[in-house]
């Protein structure tokens, strides 16, 4: 019989992933779920996006690539970089890959061993601590509680640097609290990294234009420069464009890491789809409409589901700066029983008696490092929206 190598028994299937098809299950089989487990836009891919995809595929670009993308994908990253972040990347301090979680991947992949530690600040997305761990890291989660806007602070990056600290994790906005780092807050965490050169820093910014506040968003290689050669900064166009299907994502940092990376890569895919290729690159390099008019139906919903939420005694949320995910404390809930006479011990148990109780589909906050939380989509329509919180406020009045 196969047994699997200790790397992939060390890990965990994605529980947001294993939560989503639950609920897929149980709609399948005929019960009336409401699904806010999505990770993903809810819109379709823009259609002029598409077209440049056809058209790329007419033009007969569907051979392999450069490992680190065509030429037209890569000035279209650098000049987005560029244009919204001041940021200056040249060709060889830029890879791309399949997707943002790809070149995570292969960035832990390229550098971590022996167990190098990687500070990961909770609550986290669920991939980081078995990326780290299936590259033979050690995860050093750094507890971010709600009383610091879930945000990780200097004293507390501080007190987790060690000799071994290869990397420091950053995600903003966050997936999944939706909290940014502002440029202050950067500007601190900046002089904590200055005095351990040591420390790279991976910055996950693959949210940065679901982005709800009136001040620019900013990320930790522009408000600190003199950190930019130690930052890989990644992203992609999942969230941004509703593109999450055709897997592109990218990075840039400093060049031997970019090196290593697309080592890797030249081993491991050759290269990302030629064809979503060109369909990233048109999204990059063209009118930003789409974005403008998505977020500003995310931020309605924000608005909507936080306030319905805040109404609901034992349930409390703070308002996401940007990303498409609440994380409302659920604290007040803990110790109830719920009409069948179960007492709620965790969140694990909350999110169960939701979907049993209610048929709303949530995620436990323990899956992402912090508890007593829970994880709400809302890449979906006002409409469910509206009847989650509706079913949600019900199941929390039933509680005893
Ligand atoms: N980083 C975070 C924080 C995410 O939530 C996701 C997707 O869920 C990704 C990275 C990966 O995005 P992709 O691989 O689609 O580019």
């Amino acid at each position: 019989t196969f047994v699997p190598a200790s790397r992939v028994s060390r890990i965990k299937v994605s529980p947001s992933t294993a939560a989503s098809a639950r609920a897929r299950e149980l709609k399948a089989a005929g019960h009336d779920i409401v699904d806010l487990t999505v990770g993903e836009p809810d819109f379709d891919t823009p259609e002029n996006v598409k077209g440049a995809a056809h058209a790329a595929i007419d033009r007969g670009e569907t051979k392999y690539t450069a490992v680190n993308g065509t030429p037209a994908l890569r000035n279209a990253i650098i000049g987005d970089f560029q244009r919204r972040l001041g940021l200056t990347y040249s060709d060889n301090e830029m890879c791309v890959g399949g997707g943002a979680k790809q070149i995570l991947f292969l960035a832990l992949m390229a550098s971590v061993e022996n167990d190098a530690e990687v500070i990961i600040p909770a609550p986290y997305w669920v991939s980081y601590p078995d990326m780290v761990i299936a590259n033979e890291g050690k995860p050093v989660i750094v507890q971010c509680p709600q009383e610091t806007g879930f945000k990780l602070t200097p004293e507390a990056l501080e007190k987790a640097i060690t000799p071994k600290t290869l990397w420091l994790i950053l995600n903003s906005p966050s997936n999944p609290t939706g909290a940014a780092y502002s440029r202050s807050e950067l500007d601190a965490l900046g002089k904590v990294l200055l005095r351990h050169p040591q420390v790279f820093v991976l910055s996950d910014d693959i949210y940065d234009q679901v982005w709800f506040k009136d001040e620019p968003m900013t990320t930790l290689a522009a408000v600190v420069p003199e950190l930019k050669d130690r930052v890989l900064l990644t992203n992609g166009v999942s969230k941004s464009y509703a593109m999450t299907g055709w897997r592109i994502g990218y990075a840039a940092g400093p060049a031997p890491l970019i090196a290593a990376i697309n080592k890797l890569q030249s081993q491991m895919s050759s290269c990302p789809s030629s064809v979503s290729q060109a369909a990233a690159a048109f999204a990059l390099a063209n009118d930003q409409t789409f974005i403008i008019d998505s977020v500003k139906v995310y931020k309605d919903r924000r608005d909507y589901a936080c306030a319905r939420l805040n109404a609901i005694p034992g349930l409390s949320c703070l308002v996401p700066d940007g990303a498409f995910y609440l994380y409302p404390n659920c604290g007040g809930v803990i110790g109830k029983k719920t009409p069948d006479g179960k007492v709620i011990e965790n969140d694990l148990d909350f999110v169960l008696y939701l979907l049993d109780g209610v048929g709303v589909a949530a995620l436990q906050g323990a899956a992402y490092g912090l508890s007593p939380y829970f994880r709400l989509s809302f890449a979906t329509s006002m409409e469910a929206i509206t009847e989650a919180c509706d079913r949600i406020e019900k199941a929390v009045k039933a509680l005893i």
